[in-house]
Parts: C-alpha cells; sequence; structure tokens
C-alpha cells in the first residue's frame, strides 16, 4: 500500500518533471523563432545542420526542410572559413568572426557577422551558430569610408590652393622672389621682433648697372632671364635666414636679420663679385650690379629704406658695380 503511494507521488513528480522539460523546449523554440538572428545548430560530429530558425530560412534563401541535414560549408565561399564552428569546441567559448564572406542556396553572396557557441541539443553536442547579414552596414561603412576620403582629398587640394594663392600674392611671378609690398611687412615685421631683442639687422638695396642697355641690345625676354639669374646667384650666396625681394623692375632688396654691417656688407661684395663674373654664355653678356648697405639704427622702416636708396645711388655716381656702406648713420 505505502509502496504504491510511494510510486504514485514519483509519477506525479515526473511528469511535472517532464511539463517542465517540456515548458521550456517550447519556451526556448518560441525565443528561437522569434529572434531576428539567423540561428543555425550544426552537429559537431556530423557538421551537419540539425535545426535552423526562421530568420536562417530568410537568411539562406531556402525551404528550411531543404537545409536540414545539409553541412554549413556549403554556406561559406571561403571553406576556411568554417572552422570557427570547430574553434568554439576546441575552447569550450563563444567565438565570433567577423567580415566573413557567405553565401545562400541560391548562389547570392551577403557578408556574415558569426558567432558561434558551443551547446547541446537533443543529447548531442552542436555548434550554436548565430548569423548576422552586415552588407548593408558594410555599404553604409564603405560609402562613409569613401565619402571620409574624398574630404580628406579635397581638403588637400584646398589647402594646395590656399598656399599657391598665398605664395602668388606674396611672390614676384618672374623671379620667385618675394614682392615689393611683402618686403615692407617683413621689415617692419623684423624691425618689430628686434625693437624687443636689441639684436642687429642689415639692409641691402641693389640695381642691376646700365639694365636698359641689356635689354636694347639683347631683347626684352634676355633682360628677363638676366633679372632670374641675378635673383638666383643673390638667394644662393644669402642665408635661409635672409628675406630677398624684386623691390622694383631691375631692382633687389634683401634683409638681413642677425647680421652686422660688416658681415653684411661682406654679402654684398661677394654677390656683386658673383654678378659681375657670371657668364650668360650670350655674345660677350655681362651685367654689374650696384649695392648700398645699411644697418637698423632704431629709425623708421621707410628711413632705413631711403638710406640704403641714397647709397645705392652714391655707388651709381661713383661709378656703378660697387657696394657702398656708412656706419650707423641716421638719416
Ligand atoms: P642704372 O645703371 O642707372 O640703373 O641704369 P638702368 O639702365 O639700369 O636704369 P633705367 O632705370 O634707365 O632702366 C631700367 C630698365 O629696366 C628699363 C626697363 O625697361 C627695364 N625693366 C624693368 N623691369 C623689367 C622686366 O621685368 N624685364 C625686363 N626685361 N626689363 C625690365
Ligand atoms: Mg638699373
Ligand atoms: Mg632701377
Amino acid at each position: 500500500m505505502r509502496m504504491t503511494k510511494w510510486l504514485e507521488d514519483e509519477i506525479v513528480k515526473h511528469k511535472l518533471t517532464n511539463d517542465k522539460l517540456q515548458n521550456s523546449e517550447t519556451l526556448f523554440r518560441g525565443i528561437l523563432e522569434i529572434t531576428p538572428i539567423a540561428i543555425i545548430l550544426v552537429s559537431k560530429h556530423t557538421e551537419r545542420i540539425k535545426y535552423l530558425n526562421a530568420q536562417a530560412v530568410e537568411l539562406l534563401c531556402a525551404d528550411g526542410a531543404d537545409l536540414i541535414g545539409r553541412n554549413l560549408s556549403e554556406y561559406f565561399v571561403n571553406p576556411q572559413d568554417v572552422k570557427v564552428l570547430n574553434e568554439s569546441f576546441t575552447i569550450n567559448k563563444n567565438v565570433s568572426k567577423n567580415d566573413i564572406s557567405m553565401k545562400r542556396s541560391d548562389g547570392s553572396r551577403f557578408i556574415g557577422f558569426v558567432t558561434v557557441i558551443p551547446s547541446i541539443y537533443e543529447e548531442e553536442e552542436v555548434a550554436l551558430s548565430c548569423i548576422v547579414d552586415m552588407t548593408e552596414q558594410k555599404k553604409v561603412e564603405e560609402t562613409l569610408k569613401w565619402n571620409n576620403d574624398c574630404i580628406i582629398e579635397l581638403n588637400k587640394e584646398l589647402t594646395n590652393i590656399n598656399s599657391n594663392l598665398i605664395n602668388k600674392s606674396i611672390k614676384d611671378g618672374l623671379t620667385n622672389l618675394y614682392n615689393h609690398q611683402y618686403m615692407n611687412e617683413v621689415l617692419e615685421v623684423k624691425l618689430q621682433e628686434i625693437s624687443k631683442t636689441n639684436e642687429n639687422l642689415c639692409l641691402m638695396m641693389m640695381d642691376i648697372d646700365h639694365f636698359k642697355r641689356v635689354n636694347d641690345k639683347y631683347g626684352h625676354l634676355t633682360g628677363d632671364k638676366v633679372l632670374t639669374v641675378v635673383a638666383e646667384i643673390i638667394m644662393k650666396n644669402t642665408s635661409n635666414n635672409d628675406y630677398i625681394g624684386r623691390y622694383g623692375g631691375e631692382e633687389f632688396i634683401v634683409v638681413l636679420p642677425n647680421n652686422d654691417l660688416e658681415t653684411a656688407a661682406a654679402i654684398a661684395e661677394n654677390l656683386r663679385w658673383n654678378i659681375s663674373n657670371f657668364d650668360f654664355g650670350l655674345d660677350g653678356l655681362k651685367v654689374t650690379i650696384s649695392i648700398g648697405v645699411v644697418q637698423y639704427t632704431g629709425e623708421k622702416s621707410n628711413f632705413l629704406i631711403n638710406r640704403a636708396d641714397r647709397l645705392l645711388y652714391q655707388a651709381k655716381s661713383n661709378g656703378r658695380n660697387r657696394v657702398e656702406i656708412k656706419l650707423n648713420q641716421i638719416a
């Protein structure tokens, strides 16, 4: 009698457990069916599909019944990628792989994000595989990247155009030296700087001698060539800290920060020598230059320029092809 009662209790308990299990199974399947992620259960041993949810059927573009029993590797473009299943079993952990190239049963392709979780289903080891179609996201990412690259390129071009424009606005088109206006600005800035530091600054004004004769004898184009060669000689024989400008037609100006009069005079003499000895290779064409050199003594920039100018014309009246200097004389 007691035995019967115990057996009846056990049967009731068993039924309850069974009902619970069935409820869990129903719940599990319900969740699998409504989840927006494609889920495929693949047997570890046979590598064949045991189950796939509605989302997976839709994603792989086939009738669900057809896919059961198929090998999952058929849906990977690169069979190597299927290793993701085994990896999860080897380390007994979830494994996720991005950018996996996959194909549907009709051959069309998509980019998948695959996560594999080792699990048990119907008492068999299975790879619970979740696949998300990333194709649209990839397209958006690629479009964004393309847009970004375009913006970077545009920006580079703008920066180039900008620096070309700045260059054009401060340079002389023929000689590529700074122009008159920019040299005036440079001189102002440099004088302001040294008013605080008390450093030396010198200035040279120079003018090609009898340049009109060059044009008259050899033509305007040769005259232009002479101007560019003289500009090059000045650039070669001055330092990177100096500012060189074409101040007028055949007139040049050089601002030499951190130079005393003696050094500036030596630079000027070297320039004069190099210009007068340059062989243009043209029917005896030679040019000479006259130079006035001054050192800054606290005056305004236009007085400093004026002082150099006066020395330049003194060089002209003293016979040309000369350097004239005068020590610390304020105009
Ligand atoms: P000086 O020794 O007194 O300076 O005599 P100069 O002949 O050099 O001076 P002048 O002022 O009489 O003549 C300057 C000449 O420079 C006249 C002008 O045609 C020429 N010139 C000015 N700018 C340019 C230019 O860009 N190219 C050419 N080829 N000639 C120019
Ligand atoms: Mg001249
Ligand atoms: Mg002149």
